[in-house]
C-alpha cells in the first residue's frame, strides 16, 4: 500500500526540497521529488502537511530513560510505553544507555534490552521509537570525573569484562562511552572499535597525550562534550582541546541550557560545524514527569524546575530531544535544518548505522518527523505509520 506525503519543505537534511513529495511503499522510502517534477501519483492516498516541513525522524544516542521508565529497570512489556513517549517529541530511534551499576544487574537489563532490540513483531497501536542499540556508558569511567556514576561500581577495563557486557547484549552494543586514560582502556577503546562499536570518549580527566592515544586506538566520538570532562585550559588543553581541534571527531552535547551555557554551546558548533555536532538528551525517566525523586539505574535522582540532581551534581536531563533542536537554533545562527541534521544524519553517521537512518532518500525506513517553522513536532511516522 503506497501512501504519498507532502508540504512546503523537506529536508533530507544534507539539502531541502521545496513542494516535496515523499512515497513510502511497505515502510520504506520509495520515491522522493519535488511536487514540480513530478504530478502528484493518482493512485495513491496522498496526506498533505500544508506548511510544515518534513525531515528524518530524531535519533537519540544517548538516552537513559523518560515518561517514568528507567531502560536499566523498565519491563520488556513497560518500554513500548517510553518509545511512544519518545515518538510524541519526535525521535523515532534511540541508543537505551546504562549507567555504572552492579555488573550482575546491568548483564540482566543488557539482557533484556538485547531482547527488545531482537523483537522485531510489528508494534499495533501509536508510533513509537525503536530502540536500535545499546549505549554502555560506565563501568569503564574516571573517578573524578564520574559525576552522578556510583564509585563503587566503576571498574577498571579489561577484555574479559567487556566481552561479558558484548555477550549479555548479543552483540547489540553500538556505542561505548570510556576514559581513555584509565589503565586497560586502550585495549578495550581499539576492541570495541573492531567490532564497530562508536568509541566515545567522556567522563574523562585525560590530559592531551591520553586523548591522542584515544583517537590512535579508535576512538572517534565524544560524549557529552565539557560535562565530565577535565576542564578547558587554554595552556593545558587536555580531552576537551582534542576533541574540538580535531576534525576527524564527532562529538555531542546537551543543549538543555543548564548542562552547557548558550555561549559555549556556540563555541562547540563552531569548532565541530554543521557536519560533527551531534545533539543528546541524556535524558533519564523524569523526562516528562511532575518534579520528584525518580531513579537513574541505581541512582535516586531529584527533579526540581527542570534539573535533575543527586548529591549536588546534575544527574542526566529533562530534556527532549526537540527541545534540543529548536534550543539549537536559539543559541546560535544555525537553521532549522542545520539543527535538524545535528539529531538525525549526524548521529547515525558517527555511530555507523545504516542508511535506513537519519536521512530522507530512496530505500531508507520512512521514520520522518512533521516539523512547524519554528521546529515544534506536530507529528511523528515511524515505518510509514503514524499518521
Ligand atoms: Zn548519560
Amino acid at each position: 500500500m503506497k501512501t504519498a506525503f507532502t508540504a512546503r519543505l523537506l529536508y533530507t537534511p544534507t539539502g531541502e526540497i521545496p513542494n516535496p513529495l515523499l512515497v513510502v511503499d511497505d515502510g520504506r522510502i520509495s520515491e522522493i521529488s519535488s511536487r514540480a517534477a513530478s504530478a502528484a501519483p493518482a493512485n495513491f492516498s496522498l496526506v498533505d502537511f500544508g506548511d510544515a516541513t518534513l525531515a528524518p525522524g530524531f535519533l537519540d544516542i544517548h538516552i537513559h530513560g523518560g515518561a517514568g521508565l528507567d531502560v536499566m529497570r523498565a519491563s520488556r512489556s513497560e518500554l513500548p510505553r517510553l518509545g511512544q513517549f519518545l515518538s510524541s517529541h519526535g525521535v523515532t530511534g534511540y541508543f537505551a544507555t546504562t549507567v555504572a551499576a552492579p555488573l550482575d544487574a546491568t548483564c540482566t537489563a543488557l539482557e533484556r534490552l538485547a531482547d527488545v532490540i531482537d523483537d522485531k513483531t510489528p508494534d499495533g497501536g501509536p508510533s513509537q521509537a525503536r530502540p536500535l542499540g545499546i549505549h554502555l556508558e560506565g563501568p569503564f569511567l574516571s573517578h573524578r570525573r564520574r559525576g552522578v556514576h556510583p564509585p563503587e561500581y566503576l571498574v577498571e577495563p579489561t577484555l574479559p569484562i567487556f566481552e561479558k557486557l558484548w555477550q549479555a547484549a548479543r552483540g547489540h552494543v553500538r556505542m561505548i562511552t570510556i576514559a581513555p586514560e584509565i589503565p586497560g582502556a586502550l585495549e578495550v577503546i581499539a576492541e570495541a572499535a573492531r567490532r564497530k562499536v562508536c568509541v566515545s570518549i567522556g567522563h574523562s580527566d585525560a590530559e592531551l597525550p591520553a586523548a591522542l592515544e584515544a583517537v590512535k586506538a579508535g576512538a572517534r566520538h565524544a560524549t557529552h562534550t565539557f560535562n565530565a570532562m577535565r576542564p578547558l585550559d587554554h595552556r593545558n588543553p587536555g580531552i576537551i582541546g582534542e576533541v574540538l581541534s580535531n576534525d576527524t571527531l564527532t562529538a555531542d552535547i546537551i543543549v538543555d541550557g543548564i548542562h552547557v551555557s548558550p555561549e559555549v554551546v556556540k563555541i562547540f558548533l563552531q569548532a565541530k560545524g554543521p557536519t560533527r555536532a551531534v545533539l543528546i538528551t541524556d535524558a533519564m525517566s523524569a523526562t516528562g514527569m511532575p518534579d520528584g525523586r525518580y531513579q537513574l539505574g541505581p541512582i535516586q535522582v531529584d527533579v526540581a524546575d527542570g534539573k535533575a540532581t543527586a548529591n549536588g551534581s546534575l544527574a542526566g536531563s529533562v530534556l527532549t530531544m526537540d527541545r534540543a533542536v529548536q534550543n539549537i537554533t536559539k543559541f546560535s545562527n544555525w537553521s532549522l535544518r542545520e539543527a535538524v541534521r545535528a539529531a538525525t544524519f549526524n548521529p547515525a553517521r558517527a555511530v555507523g548505522l545504516s542508511s535506513d537512518y537519519g536521512r530522507l532518500e530512496v530505500g531508507s525506513i520512512a521514520d520522518f518527523v512533521v516539523l512547524s517553522a519554528t521546529g515544534e513536532v506536530l507529528k511523528t511516522i515511524v515505518g510509514g505509520r503514524g499518521f
